[in-house]
């Protein structure tokens, strides 16, 4: 008999699921809306011509090693991935307060994040709550480090848009103390991001109660096409003075998703305490990793850390951020077209990779099996998957559903 006999089998993620069910389907008019990644107008993946030749400059590079980095990564990507978030002329990095710690891409830095909260965050019981929706991955990893979470509203299914006052009141009633995981931008999965009023109103109810900001930023520049836009909240939470963790990703808009490519940035209230927490995170990180690999690192610092090579890579940014607003607006022309029942002015006023379209499961359930088309059973969509090529079948698909 095995040892593990009595182990009850974990269900499939559902999005990498997904993305087997669509390569297994042999229809050719299939529709992958499902995954979170860039694709080209030809639907292909794109190596970012600057990437491309970051890479060449690095194959090169007769310095280039295979020795370990230290554990907590590559200094010179760890402080420009700080100043990409922060903004260059950063008061808090002047002031020496901000630390961080390279880790595995988007996920790790959360994960990091988390699990020194859940050692050293000093209110015992404080829960982490999330965003209803949110990236599915919060909830898990912050339960997984043994922190409670709890959702603040976020969507409103009648507007299509924010439900600032849910959210306010969530926090307002929150015991003081708790943490909140907040997407400065590009929310995912509802492309639905506060404006800077409203942010404003968010970061006071966040200072009255003494509550944690932890920003998981995914989408820097690849959402509005501009890197200083996509991180004003942040900067605005930072100016305000709050202590805060951010997770920051490389994998969208670097194209390095198989690079696990990831910053943690903390700012805290003194360079003392950016140190302790730094050889915190470092001890435990030893034991986790030990230290994280050196290539996405090493490409985006290479295009951060140069200036012709950065001007390059706004550019690249704002090739894919086009690219998906251009595919917001033809899909919301085709809907209107096709007088397709209901308002979907929210297509275009969302932002980043995905749009929550509104669909329901049994809607989306018709889209799968009839039209091939592959999305997630909460109706989001990723804008990457649309192209000049299926958007006008897409939008037929949707207003034979919707009928
Ligand atoms: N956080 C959010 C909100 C995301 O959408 C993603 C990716 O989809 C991530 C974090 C992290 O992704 P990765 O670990 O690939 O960098």
């Amino acid at each position: 008999a095995s040892v593990f006999e009595n182990v009850a089998a974990a269900p499939a993620d559902v999005i990498f699921a997904l993305t087997a069910d669509y390569q297994a389907d042999p229809n050719t008019s299939k529709v992958n809306l499902g995954v979170g990644a860039y694709r080209t107008e030809e639907g292909k993946p794109w190596v970012l011509p600057v990437v491309h030749k970051a890479d060449k400059i690095l194959v090169d590079d007769e310095y280039l090693d295979h020795e370990y980095l230290p554990i907590l990564g590559l200094k010179k990507f760890r402080d420009a991935s700080a100043k990409l978030v922060l903004g260059a002329d950063s008061n808090a990095i002047a002031e020496g307060r901000v630390g961080s710690a390279q880790c595995i891409s988007g996920t790790g830095a959360v994960y990091t994040g988390a699990h020194f909260l859940s050692k050293h965050y000093p209110f015992k019981g404080a829960a982490c709550y999330i965003s209803k929706p949110t990236w599915a991955n919060h909830r898990a990893i912050f339960e997984g480090v043994g922190i409670p979470v709890l959702e603040y509203p976020y969507w409103d299914p009648a507007t299509k848009g924010l439900d600032l006052k849910g959210m306010l009141g969530a926090m307002e009633n929150a015991p003081s103390g708790s943490i909140f995981l907040l997407h400065p931008c590009a929310h995912n999965p509802t492309g639905v991001d506060p404006t800077l009023e409203q942010w404003k109103q968010i970061a006071d109810v966040m200072e009255a109660k003494g509550h944690f900001t932890f920003f998981d930023t995914a989408y820097q520049g690849f959402a509005s096409g501009s890197l200083d836009k996509d991180a004003a909240s942040i900067r605005y939470f930072v100016e305000r003075g709050f202590e805060m963790f951010i997770a920051q990703s490389f994998s969208k808009n670097f194209g390095l998703y198989s690079e696990r490519a990831g910053n943690l940035t903390v700012v805290a209230r003194t360079p003392e305490i950016k140190n302790t927490i730094e050889s915190q995170i470092a001890k435990a990180q030893r034991a986790v990793i030990s230290n994280p690999p050196a290539y996405g690192s090493r490409v985006v610092s290479l295009v951060l850390n140069d200036e012709k090579l950065y001007g390059e890579w706004t550019e690249n940014l704002a090739t894919m951020a086009n690219r998906i607003i251009a595919m917001r607006q033809a899909l919301f022309d085709e809907l209107k077209k096709l007088g397709t029942p209901g308002t979907w002015n929210h297509i275009v006023d969302q932002i980043g990779m995905f749009s929550f379209t509104g669909l329901t499961t049994p809607q989306v359930k018709v889209l799968k099996e009839k039209y091939h088309v592959y999305l997630t059973d909460n109706g989001r969509i990723s804008m990457a998957g649309l192209n000049t090529k299926n958007v006008e079948y897409f939008a037929q698909a949707v207003d034979d559903v919707v009928r």
